[in-house]
């Protein structure tokens, strides 16, 4: 028998986006307050000028610069005040100031603000120690954003900043796309919940709540399908139940060829169409990938760092094409390799990694934790993975490497 034919990493993507992008995307709205990690539906254009006028970015007085242009230190009679959210509405002629404050609208008349600092308050007049240009300590019309202006796009996902800038554009609620659901299961005669009573040869599912965690952070509702037996017709259910609920079914465990994987037979008895089912990448093997009217199975690898490997390549863009967001490019950073590593040619490795200065204050790729796919600790309080391409057979110290950061680790 010849070696089974593996997918590669690149190409396995290519397969996933296609087949995900036949999605179709139900939209919702959404109030701005809440809108954090949602997907924008539409373009969203500021209905507004911001500021809508120009206004005072100091304290001070505002006077037009031809007041002074003979006799610099000649008083400027105080003919009023202004402050945020109350302004001044009469006009400010040659030779007058107003006093004003910080974001208040800045009057007909005056072209600069002398801070206060800058000059002697007399009560009745001012004398300015200082010689401004037009425009000086103000804030045009429009500094931030003119009227008509994108302030979101159309699949972008929604940060905090986005929220304060939408918000300040005077835009209340947002159209999204409405969340995805995924229902996520385990398999494994061995395999039972912790908290439960272990006996011989029983181990703790710790894939479930790994899968839970990475979904939380991609905003995507999670429906527990609990562990699944090594039964044929126990997956078949599974992934059966899965379609009926939910548009991405994450199982993890049995997605080799063994006697006890059945999972590549369960997606045919549901008529998925299968798009891979081996990588060429290490950890990550063993995982299938099929569709069925645009909703996405995923079949990951059971050991819990090959699965968590595969989200993170590979699940993650897809929830990003079926949640109807623009692919995210993960950061790719080229860092000096702090390890020898001997590999085989034919498979891409994805090794935990953390970053650390050598002794010239350069930094460095380190390996993190003990080796293994099913090495859990190894991946708990990583910076990121480190690529060794697919052709590589060794590692030197002082390789440049790509390094992908982990969100956790960025501000
Ligand atoms: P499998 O792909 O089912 O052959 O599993 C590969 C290895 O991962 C075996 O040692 C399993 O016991 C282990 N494994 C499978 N599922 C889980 C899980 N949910 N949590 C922890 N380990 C698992
Ligand atoms: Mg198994």
């Amino acid at each position: 028998m010849g070696h089974p034919e593996t997918t590669r990493l690149e190409d396995a993507l290519t397969l996933i986006l296609g087949a995900a992008s036949k999605q179709k995307r139900e939209t919702e709205n959404c109030p701005v307050m809440q809108a954090y990690g949602r997907i924008l539906a539409e373009d969203i254009k500021s209905p507004i000028d911001l500021p809508q006028t120009d206004n005072a970015a100091v304290d001070g007085f505002a006077f037009h610069t031809d007041s002074l242009a003979e006799s610099p230190e000649r008083p400027l009679k105080i003919i009023g005040s202004a402050r945020a959210g109350h302004p001044f509405d009469g006009q400010v002629k040659t030779g007058e100031a107003l006093r004003i404050y910080t974001g208040a609208i800045l009057p007909k008349g005056p072209n600069c603000i002398i801070m206060h600092e800058d000059c002697t308050d007399k009560g009745n007049s001012v004398i300015c120690h200082k010689r401004l240009s037009a425009g000086t300590n103000i804030r045009p019309r429009g500094e931030n954003l003119n009227a008509g202006e994108v302030v979101g796009k159309k699949g972008h996902r929604i940060t905090a900043a986005d929220m304060g800038q939408l918000a300040a554009s005077g835009c209340a609620e947002l159209r999204v796309y409405r969340p995805l659901k995924a229902v996520i299961f385990s398999t494994g005669d061995e395999v039972i919940d912790a908290g439960r009573m272990r006996q011989t040869g029983q181990i703790f599912d710790s894939n479930r709540p790994i899968l839970a965690g990475l979904l939380q952070q991609e905003d995507i509702q999670i429906i527990d399908g609990g562990i699944i037996s090594d039964k044929k017709e126990a997956l078949v259910t599974a992934y059966q139940s899965g379609l009926a609920r939910a548009d991405i079914i994450l199982s993890s465990g049995g997605a080799s060829d063994g006697i006890e994987d059945h999972s590549q037979y369960a997606l045919r008895e549901i008529g998925a169409e299968l798009l891979f089912w081996r990588l060429a990448m290490k950890p990550g093997r063993p995982m299938a990938a099929a569709h069925k009217e645009g909703k996405m199975i995923f079949c990951l690898p059971g050991n819990p760092v090959a699965a968590f490997v595969c989200f993170k390549l590979l699940v993650a863009p897809a929830i990003d094409a079926l949640s109807g967001r623009i692919p995210r490019q993960p950061l790719v950073v080229k860092i000096k390799s702090g390890f020898q590593h001997k590999k085989q040619a034919g498979r891409a490795e994805y090794l935990r990694a953390v970053i650390q200065t050598d002794s010239t204050g350069q930094q460095q790729i380190a390996l993190h934790g003990r080796k293994g796919a099913g090495v859990i600790s190894s991946v708990a309080g990583v910076d990121g993975l480190v690529e060794i391409p697919l052709d590589a057979i060794a590692v030197e110290l002082g390789d440049m490497l790509n390094f992908i950061p982990f969100q956790e680790q960025a501000l």
